[in-house]
């Protein structure tokens, strides 16, 4: 049986990769942080008893920062595949804590291709490392001929996540190259799901319309509507992650759907999908949304009432105004096609926050959260 260690299990992409990799066969582990309360809502569905008999999924107590801790659970697991998942994922919140990422996103990746050389596991395990379209930094004329960025496009980080990251990615190629180690950088762009964090815009967007149309919101605050992101689905992405590991040889590739969308638009779909639309108008700061139909009489949403605003605390320092994916590469050697557009995505993750919304204890903090 084929054993896997999973930073960040308890993230998005964890528990989808956990699943993947139980129907799989594998034999599971994840490290997860000590916290005051309870942290494992997206995989709770995956446990098991610990004193059940063939017991194939085990989380351990770890932090990227931890040297020792990681040192010892790779000893104790002896993994064939690591996938390194953990980080501090929020690019807005990284200009907050600038330092905090740079140690858990940069050196937390060299802590666990050292913990590998210095157990002498070069040859066993594989390591997935979990880089990013962040790493892009949106510049034009850094595209390639048809307007995407590829494996072959210029990196320019803007902000300290992206900073982060691009040390993850280089000593996840120089530990490769250095030391002949199966170590991969898998380059994924934006991707998101009913489990995706609430304080990323998809997310905040589609329980907003779930809130909004159930009369548990009024209002709707976002930051830079014009930004352009490539959004797949963290389900496909997973797919994509493990396809990378089972290579002959290992490479570094990009994970993307090729279609970019803008935030306004994205707001607007979310909102179709609940049976409202919106026409925005006004410019910049003063830009506004307001709901010109309403299918559903049911949810009591006034013709003309503003629904969306815009607040100034979600602009970034340094912003990324376009991320366009080619897929090319992962399509024809991975053989790795997504399963969901667009629409699709929208689709789930408004059902889901539909159903999240009118559970009785569903109490609209989001608009306070600064993310
Ligand atoms: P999430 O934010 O949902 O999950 C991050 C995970 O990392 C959580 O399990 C978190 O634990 C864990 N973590 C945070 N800090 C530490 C630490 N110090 N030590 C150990 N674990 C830690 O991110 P996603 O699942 O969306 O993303 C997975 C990875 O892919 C991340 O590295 C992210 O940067 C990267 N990525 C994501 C993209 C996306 O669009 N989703 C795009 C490209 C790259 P806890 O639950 O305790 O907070
Ligand atoms: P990112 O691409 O990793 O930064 O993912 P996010 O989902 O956090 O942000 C995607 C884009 O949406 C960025 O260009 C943000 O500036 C923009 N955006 C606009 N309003 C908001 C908001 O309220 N929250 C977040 N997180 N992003 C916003």
């Amino acid at each position: 049986m084929k054993s896997a260690l999973i930073t960040g299990i308890t993230g998005q992409d964890g528990s989808y990769l956990a699943e993947l990799l139980l129907e799989k066969g594998y034999m599971v582990h994840g490290i997860k942080r000590r916290a005051s309360s309870f942290n494992t809502q997206r995989i709770d569905h995956l446990y098991i008893d610990q004193h059940e008999q063939h017991v194939r999924f085990k989380l351990h107590y770890g932090d990227l920062t931890d040297s020792t801790n990681l040192i010892r659970i790779i000893q104790e697991v002896q993994p064939d595949e690591i996938y390194n998942l953990g980080a501090m994922s929020h690019v807005k919140v990284s200009f907050d804590s600038p330092e905090y990422v740079a140690n858990v996103d940069g050196i937390g990746t060299l802590r666990i291709l050292e913990a590998v050389r210095i157990l002498g596991l070069e040859k066993k395990t594989r390591i997935y490392q979990a880089s990013t379209s962040e790493l892009y930094g949106g510049l034009p004329e850094n595209k390639n001929e048809k307007g995407f960025y590829d494996e072959n496009s210029p990196f320019y980080p803007r902000s300290p996540y992206g900073v982060a990251k691009i040390y993850g990615f280089w000593i996840t190629k120089n530990y490769r190259e250095a030391y002949n180690m199966y170590a991969c950088n898998g380059v994924l762009f934006n991707h998101e799901s009913p489990r995706r964090g609430e304080t990323f815009v998809t997310r905040k967007i589609t329980m907003a319309a779930a809130a909004i149309a159930l009369g548990k919101q009024e209002c709707l605050y976002l930051g830079n509507l014009n930004s352009l992101r490539d959004w797949g689905h963290a389900k496909d992405y997973v797919e994509a992650m493990w396809r990378i590991l089972q290579q002959d040889v290992a490479e570094d590739y990009v994970i993307a759907t090729g279609v970019t969308t803008s935030v306004r638009d994205f707001v607007r779909i979310a909102f179709e999908e609940v049976g409202v639309e919106l026409a925005f108008e006004g410019e910049a700061e003063n830009e506004i949304a307001t709901v010109v139909a309403c299918a559903n009489p049911s949810y009591q949403l006034e013709i003309g009432k503003t629904i969306v605003k815009i607040d100034p605390t979600y602009y970034r320092p340094t912003e990324v105004d376009l991320l366009l994916g080619d897929p090319t590469k992962s399509k024809t050697q991975l053989g790795w096609e997504p399963q969901y557009d667009l629409a699709g995505l929208v689709k789930e993750m408004v059902a889901s926050d539909l159903e999240l919304v009118k559970k009785e204890s569903y109490n609209a903090q989001w608009e306070h959260i600064v993310g």
